[in-house]
């Protein structure tokens, strides 16, 4: 009986995996077509600029927009296109429209200076050609690089150092700044981080969270400002959901900060109209009133 049931247990098992694998491939070949067939969107989360009380940013947040399925979030199709060269395709469509986006705001005003950060894939830095598929972005839409910015974790900077770092500095040579996303939570080593090119570091929204009731957690934010200011980076704070939050970051330092309590990630001329308000504006004042 047992043993009836185990083996009962172990096709469950196999019919469940056969399915995942199946539907895992399904959505590759369909991820393949949608590239083709326009179907990737790029989102905005507008990010504040504490001091100068302003978004000054943008990160860039592709969606798949997926016939029949919906709106797809990114961690659903790019684990997956991880798997192969997917990833690459992806990662240029994301630069492309970032840069188109970048030129477009440009022309339309010149005192426009907000930047856009988009996130890269390890694959990407490490085995494509990120550098190259850079100067073909920006050939092609003439867009300013410093105005552009690339995210990268700690777990795929210290995958391959050397590699990460002759890239990183080609990257930057143009212009573009690189930030540390998720800071914290990642594997990394204070020693390797030291010798990255990094402008700017990102602390983990997992460490936002708990910031105002818990002690543990403000002394670990507390500690990465530091950490961040002593190498000369700017900080930014992800995940503030609430104005507790953004007035203890403001409170400590902190330069940038992002999340749901002062933006959505938003089609972009949805955060156009956020960074852009007419008349006067005061995001700040509006944002700590609790
Ligand atoms: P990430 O780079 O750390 O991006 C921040 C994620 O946190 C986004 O999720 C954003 O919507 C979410 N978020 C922002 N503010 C808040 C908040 O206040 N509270 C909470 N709970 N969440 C907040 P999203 O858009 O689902 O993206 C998830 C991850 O997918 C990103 O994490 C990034 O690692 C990856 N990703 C997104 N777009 C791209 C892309 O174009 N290329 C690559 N390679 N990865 C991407
Ligand atoms: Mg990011
Ligand atoms: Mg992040
Ligand atoms: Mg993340």
């Amino acid at each position: 009986e047992a043993k009836r049931r185990g083996r009962g247990r172990v096709e469950l098992f196999d019919a469940r995996l056969r399915e995942s694998i199946v539907q895992s491939a399904e959505v590759e070949i369909a991820l393949r077509q949608a590239v083709r067939n326009d179907e990737l969107e790029l989102h905005l989360q507008p990010v504040l600029d504490i001091e100068r009380n302003t978004f000054s940013s943008a990160e860039a947040l592709v969606r798949w927009n997926r016939p029949g399925h919906g709106m797809v979030p990114p961690g659903d199709f790019i684990p997956i296109a991880e798997r192969s060269s997917l990833i690459f395709e992806i990662g240029r469509w994301v630069i492309l429209e970032s840069c188109k986006t970048l030129k477009r705001w440009a022309d339309e005003d010149p005192s426009r200076t907000q930047k856009i950060a988009v996130n890269i894939a390890g694959s990407h830095l490490i085995d494509g050609n990120l550098a190259a598929d850079l100067d073909a972005a920006l050939l092609l839409t003439g867009a300013d690089p410093t105005r552009l910015e690339f995210e990268l974790t700690e777990t795929q900077l210290m995958h391959d150092v050397e590699r990460a770092r002759d890239v990183l500095e080609r990257v930057r040579s143009r212009g573009v700044t690189v930030a540390i996303d998720d800071f914290g939570t990642g594997y990394s080593s204070m020693a390797y981080l030291r010798q990255l090119p990094i402008d700017t570091l990102k602390i983990d929204r997992s460490f936002v969270s708990n910031v105002t009731e818990d002690g543990f957690d403000s002394t670990v934010i507390d500690a990465l400002l530091t950490i961040g200011h002593a190498l000369g980076l700017s900080v930014v704070a992800e995940g503030i959901e609430c104005a507790e939050q953004l007035a203890y970051l403001a409170s400590k330092g902190c330069d940038r900060a992002q999340g749901y309590h002062l933006a959505r990630p938003a089609p972009i001329a949805d955060a156009e109209a956020l960074m852009w308000p007419h008349g006067q504006h005061d995001p700040l004042e509006q944002l700590l009133n609790i």
